[in-house]
């Protein structure tokens, strides 16, 4: 999943105080704040206003998902891959868990987030590094996802231990999940929309649902209406909305603005909670190479030029010129431009010009 992007915080236009109803924007969908020599796999803790520091687990290669979103920060899907397999060795993954909790124990991390360079549930032995984790520790899970396996009660039942699932729903209609989410040929909006309704009705976790919300798309009236009839029906215990401001894939892709916000707190209702900025990227453990641990942050997690210019005094003894000199010629990394912004992504992620 890709991460959720700040948007502007705005006063509240509902009943319910605004300060309740604004949250943060870390969902680490591709995210690695910190990037630990000898860790492939596993990073943070990350801040996090919804889920506090959060120790992320990274279980597919970037990129692996079955919906190729328009927003997507990770460049297009190519190809869509739509198999679950043990796409990283699970051994390993848990492997890094325990050398992480090692090193950070509970008064360091209050949740341990599953997330990955594309989806989440694609992983065969998710269920299974789910009840390792479990074992290990008494840390409430987590687990990101776009939700588009949860159709299948295999699935279901590997995520049935969590505290937390967070599916994606950007649209209320088939015809604006295909043009939003362009997922695998075997996903339809039926499958996504019943797989969500089977695992509401056998999780007795928290279930927060998120909403990309993008401008002209599905955050006008109708589209909001649509999203809120079937928000009813799956009664998730909250909707994250967020907004695609960081390198979206297309071009044409704008985050919605103030006026969207207002309108989707006002439609969605009461379980609606507006994503608001946070520092995405504060601190960086390395002990090697200040490039390649740039490298290993932007290949999951797109930085703008700016934000890049404004930690690297923290992170390195090197002037920050001297880094990005050195940055642009690596061939491991790319800069791609979107509403007038330079990001730093990984070389690999596909993006079509803007
Ligand atoms: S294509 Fe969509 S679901 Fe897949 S990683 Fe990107 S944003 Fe997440």
């Amino acid at each position: 999943m890709a991460e959720g992007i700040p948007v502007p915080v705005l006063p509240e236009p509902t009943r319910r105080p605004a300060a309740a109803r604004v949250l943060d924007g870390m969902t680490f969908a591709g995210h690695r704040s910190m990037r630990d020599a000898g860790l492939q796999h596993v990073y943070g803790p990350v801040p996090s206003r919804r889920l506090g520091r959060s120790l992320g687990i990274d279980t597919v290669r970037p990129k692996t998902c079955n919906w190729n979103c328009v927003y997507c920060q990770l460049g297009r899907s190519a190809p869509i891959v739509n198999v679950r397999a043990e796409h990283v060795p699970r051994a390993q993954v848990v492997g890094e868990v325990e050398e992480a909790l090692r090193r950070d124990g509970p008064g360091d991390i209050d949740w341990i987030t599953f997330v990955a360079s594309g989806e989440t549930t694609l992983h065969t032995g998710l269920g299974w590094m789910i009840a390792r984790v479990r074992k290990m520790t008494a840390i409430p899970v987590a687990v990101i996802t776009n939700g588009s396996l949860l159709h299948d009660p295999e699935v279901r039942r590997d995520l049935m231990a969590c505290d937390a699932v967070m599916p994606s729903l950007d649209a209320g209609s088939a015809d604006l999940y295909r043009r939003i989410n362009r997922p695998h040929p075997d996903l339809g909006f039926e499958r996504h929309v019943g797989g969500l309704l089977a695992f509401r009705r056998e999780f007795r976790g928290r279930l927060w649902v998120e909403l990309m919300l993008i401008k002209g798309i599905n955050d006008t009236e109708d589209a909001l209406v649509d999203l809120r009839t079937l928000l009813d029906r799956i009664e998730p215990d909250e909707t994250h909305l967020l907004a695609p401001t960081r390198s979206p894939v297309e071009p044409w892709v704008r985050p919605t603005n103030d006026e969207g916000v207002m309108r989707a707190l006002a439609i969605l209702g009461a379980t609606a909670r507006l994503v608001a900025p946070t520092e995405v990227t504060t601190a960086l453990a390395t002990s090697g190479s200040i490039i390649d641990a740039i490298v290993g942050i932007v290949t999951r997690h797109p930085m703008s030029q700016e934000q890049l210019a404004g930690v690297l005094p923290r992170w390195s003894s090197e002037h920050a010129d001297e880094v990005l000199k050195k940055l642009l010629a690596d061939p491991r990394v790319q800069v791609v431009r979107r509403h007038g912004v330079s990001f730093w992504c990984g070389a690999d992620a596909p993006y079509p010009a803007q």
